[in-house]
């Protein structure tokens, strides 16, 4: 909200919200607390963008799941909700992709401008110590499919010229990788 403030943008200004996926700690800036404990929508006039599959397991999380998909985190904007299922092309260089991996529901997103590209491969890659394919975070439900689309996506898009944007990175806002994985550009946080 801050950095929104920053940019002279209301949240009623937002258009779009693309969720990667809907674990609390990625999620629970949609929705705000009334002091009568009531929620309400902060981004009030936008489409949130997320997969079906992990939109239906928020609702009706499993045994392992429902301690991170919570009902105060859904409830107040399920009627702003737009599902995808594989692919997304929401609008001309913006684009989402189903992975599942972390959660079943997992997607990413790239964006294209000209020749330039930037992708958020959120909780597959959340941070660039995890280059390793086989590196995965201790909250995914399904490491093997997390593996195999880590590796499949690195292959298209570590090329030295695409940046690659953190969200739970300590020191890199984004970086560009070239094929053997090494580090050609940087922004810090
Ligand atoms: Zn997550």
């Amino acid at each position: 909200m801050q950095d929104l403030k920053e940019k002279g943008i209301k949240p009623e200004e937002i258009d779009y919200c693309l969720m990667t996926h809907l674990h609390y700690d990625h999620v629970l800036g949609l929705t705000g607390k009334r002091e009568n404990g009531e929620y309400f929508s902060i981004f009030k006039n936008a489409e949130i963008i997320v997969s079906e599959t992990e939109w239906l397991e928020m609702k009706q999380p499993n045994i392992r799941s429902k301690s991170t998909y919570w009902p105060e985190n859904w409830q107040a904007i399920e009627s702003q909700v737009k599902t995808f299922k594989n692919e997304l092309d929401l609008l001309p260089g913006v684009k989402m992709i189903h992975t599942g991996g972390h959660s079943a529901g997992h997607a990413v997103i790239e964006l294209t401008s000209g020749a330039e590209r930037a992708v958020h491969m959120a909780d597959i890659f959340p941070t660039h110590a995890h280059q390793n394919v086989l590196w995965v975070t201790a909250y995914d439900d399904y490491p093997l499919d997390s593996i195999f689309q880590k590796q499949a996506l690195f292959e298209k898009w570590r090329d030295g010229s695409t940046w690659f944007l953190f969200y739970h990175d300590a020191k890199y806002h984004a970086v560009k990788l070239d094929q053997a994985g090494e580090i050609t550009d940087s922004i810090l946080v």
